[in-house]
Order: structure tokens, then C-alpha cells, then sequence
């Protein structure tokens, strides 16, 4: 029941997130590659030599493969993940920056150029909005270089510069704000719901009086276990325990006591099964059971007289019955052999039966001569 835990959720979100990064990334190329390639396409064409085409003009695709590079890296190299990201986001800034430079420079044409900065900050919102530093730290660089080509074009007077200046980054600014917290906003969400399911799913497998996995976490852990004892051929045991005169307990000593010693008998069995592998549950009123993976008849039968044993010590009084002055408890175990969970719990179910007609306070061992299940 330990998969039940809230951390694999949680898990899921930030692979989710993730995976929102990824989906970006592959936006910011994908439309990178494209524009680059119609642009090149359009200039070697026809313009190749009336433009004055020089090795400048030919850095966009160096900086857009080297991002590309880059953020392979990251996703390679964890442990320098955020150095390898932020070359892949700068790398990535400064292509549109080249291309909306060579466009400028081949065609004086500023208007073309302001075009592909503005779509150069929608690409890097587009592709690092869950990623808060790298996003700032490309619009940081676009921003800069943007600022230069304006302060540079003698044509713009100062306020067309500076309008020209603030327009984008004010757009971008608010997108990234109302994006951001739409995020957010979706990704609490989802921690929520998803907490809120785990915790709906461990409620569902607890029992509320012992804290012990209920029924149903019972039989959902006895049905993966024998599969595990199945495929890899290793031995699995059952033990159902039953509280002696438990009837009796109750009617001299009432319910809310009976709860208590109920829970008294809970501590015990889980102190007693200390391996992690081991499940206790309650499976009935006074009806305990233990799943014991990778344990033989003679372990268990050895950890049974130890429960045994310590609920002894325990000396929880038992002022009505005719087995001992204190609570004791009947046990009977069961070795998986090719069984399924109805068949094998029935074993377990007959010894103990076989241990109550033995007097009680004692573990019974499920042999073959119990005609009881074969017959069923
Ligand atoms: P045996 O030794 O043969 O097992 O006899 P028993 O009296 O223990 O068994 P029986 O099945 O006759 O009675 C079980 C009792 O367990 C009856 C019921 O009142 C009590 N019981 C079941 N669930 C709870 C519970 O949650 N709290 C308390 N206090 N008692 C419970
Ligand atoms: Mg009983
Ligand atoms: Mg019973």
C-alpha cells in the first residue's frame, strides 16, 4: 500500500511540468526552424547577389543550432541542467535578435525586423512560461538588443524610439503575468486534487479504530503479493489471527474496552511484523491477518509464537474467559502453494479453526489432512 503515498503524485506534477517545458522548447524551434528556412530559401533564391548577402547573415542558424544543442545537454546532464538551459535560452534570444538584425541589415527594413523581435518574445514565453528565470533571462537579452537597434536607426525620432522600446515588453510582460497565473493557478489546482485523491485512497485502505490496512487493502495486497510469490518462485504465508471470547470480553467489560484491547492487539501484531515487506490488517471485527512474503511455514509458525508471546506480556485482562486470566488469541497459517487469495486464505481459515478446537491460544499450521478446504 506504500504506492499509495501522496509523493507519486506530486511526482506526476513536476513531470508534467516537465513535459510542459519540453512542448515549448519544441515550439520555439519548430517555429524558428521554419521562418529561418523560408527566409534562407527566399534570400539564396532571388536575392542572393543583389542584397549583399555576408557570413553574418548566417549566425541565426548558428545560434539556433547551438541552442538546439544546448538544451539536448540539459535534458542529458541533470546535475547542470540550469547552466545548459540558460545557454540554450540565451543561444535561443539571440537568434531572433540575428535574424531580425540580418533582416535589417539586408533589407533596411525595420517594420520586417520589429516583426520577427515580437515573435521571437512569444516564442521564448511560448517556450519557457513554466520556467520563470530562463523566460526572463531571454527577454532580458531580446529587450537589450532590441533597445540597440532602435537607439541605433537616426531615421526614428527619440519618442518613436521609446514608444517603439516599451510596446513589446509591456505586451509580453502582461501575457507572461496572466499566463503565469493561469499556471499556477492550474497547477495548485491539480496538487490539490491529487492530494485530496491519496488521501481519499489511504482513507478508503485504513481501518479507522487500529490504523491498520482494512479488507479491501487486504485482499488488493494478498492478490500482488501471490502474484510476486508466483512469478518469481518465492515463498508466501498468511496468518489470520482471531481474538479469543472476544463476545465474552465485550459483554463484561462493554464495547468502548473492547475497542481499546482491539487496538492494544493492533500495536502488538505491528511491532511484532518488523519487516517492511510484511502487511498487517484487520480484516473483521476480531479477525487480524498477516501477509508474510518471502516467509515459510516454520517462519511464520516462529513469528506467530512470538505474537503470541508478546501478548502475553502485554497481559491485557480478560476477566471472562475460560482460556487464560488475559487476552489471548488463536492463529492459523497457511503456505502459498499455486493458490489464489479465496483458496489460500481458506487454508488459513481452517487451521485456524483447527487451533480453536485445540483450545485456543495457540498457531495451527494448514496441512492437507484438513479435509475442511479440500472438500470446499
Ligand atoms: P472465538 O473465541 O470462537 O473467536 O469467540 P469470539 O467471542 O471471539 O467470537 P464471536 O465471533 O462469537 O464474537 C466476536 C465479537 O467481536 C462479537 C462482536 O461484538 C465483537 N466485535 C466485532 N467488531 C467489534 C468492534 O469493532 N469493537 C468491539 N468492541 N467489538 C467488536
Ligand atoms: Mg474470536
Ligand atoms: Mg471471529
Amino acid at each position: 500500500m506504500s504506492d499509495a503515498g501522496p509523493h507519486s503524485e506530486i511526482s506526476s506534477i513536476s513531470e508534467m511540468q516537465k513535459q510542459t517545458i519540453t512542448h515549448g522548447n519544441i515550439w520555439i524551434l519548430a517555429s524558428g526552424t521554419l521562418i529561418l528556412a523560408i527566409v534562407l530559401s527566399f534570400l539564396l533564391r532571388y536575392e542572393k547577389e543583389a542584397i549583399g548577402l555576408s557570413v553574418f547573415h548566417f549566425l541565426p542558424p548558428v545560434l539556433l543550432l547551438t541552442g538546439a544543442g544546448m538544451l539536448m545537454q540539459g535534458y542529458r546532464n541533470q546535475k547542470r541542467q540550469t547552466l545548459f538551459w540558460m545557454l540554450a535560452s540565451t543561444m535561443i534570444a539571440m537568434f531572433w535578435l540575428a535574424l531580425a538584425w540580418s533582416i535589417f541589415d539586408l533589407w533596411d527594413n525595420r517594420q520586417a525586423a520589429e516583426k520577427v523581435v515580437l515573435i521571437g518574445f512569444f516564442s521564448v514565453l511560448i517556450g519557457w512560461y513554466s520556467r520563470y528565470s530562463l523566460l526572463l533571462l531571454a527577454i532580458g537579452i531580446l529587450i537589450s538588443g532590441y533597445a540597440w537597434f532602435l537607439l541605433n536607426d537616426d531615421r526614428l525620432v527619440l519618442i518613436d524610439q521609446l514608444i517603439s522600446l516599451v510596446k513589446f515588453p509591456i505586451l509580453i510582460l502582461l501575457m507572461t503575468c496572466t499566463l503565469r497565473r493561469l499556471y499556477n493557478q492550474l497547477l495548485q489546482k491539480q496538487i490539490e486534487n491529487d492530494l485530496l485523491i491519496s488521501e481519499l485512497r489511504e482513507m478508503s485502505y485504513t481501518d479507522t479504530l487500529t490504523g491498520l490496512i482494512n479488507r479491501k487493502g487486504f485482499n488488493e495486497t494478498l492478490r500482488d503479493n501471490l502474484k510476486n510469490a508466483d512469478r518469481f518462485h518465492t515463498p508466501l504465508s498468511l496468518i489470520i489471527l482471531d481474538i479469543d471470547h472476544f463476545k465474552q470480553y465485550n459483554d463484561s467489560l462493554g464495547h468502548p474496552k473492547g475497542d481499546l484491547c482491539l487496538k492494544k492487539v493492533a500495536a502488538v501484531l505491528a511491532s511484532q511484523s518488523q519487516r517492511a515487506v510484511d502487511t498487517v490488517a484487520r480484516i473483521g471485527g476480531e479477525e487480524f491477518a498477516l501477509i508474510l512474503p518471502g516467509s515459510n511455514s516454520k517462519q511464520a509458525s516462529q513469528l506467530a509464537e512470538m505474537i503470541r508471546e508478546a501478548l502475553m506480556e502485554e497481559a491485557i485482562t480478560h476477566p471472562d474467559s475460560p482460556v487464560s486470566e488475559h487476552v489471548t488469541v488463536s492463529m492459523g497459517i497457511a503456505n502459498y502453494s499455486e493458490d489464489d487469495e479465496s483458496s489460500l486464505y481458506r487454508k488459513a481459515d481452517s487451521a485456524l479453526y483447527k487451533a480453536k478446537s485445540r483450545d485456543r491460544n495457540r498457531s495451527e499450521i494448514f496441512s492437507l489432512l484438513d479435509t475442511s478446504v479440500t472438500a470446499d
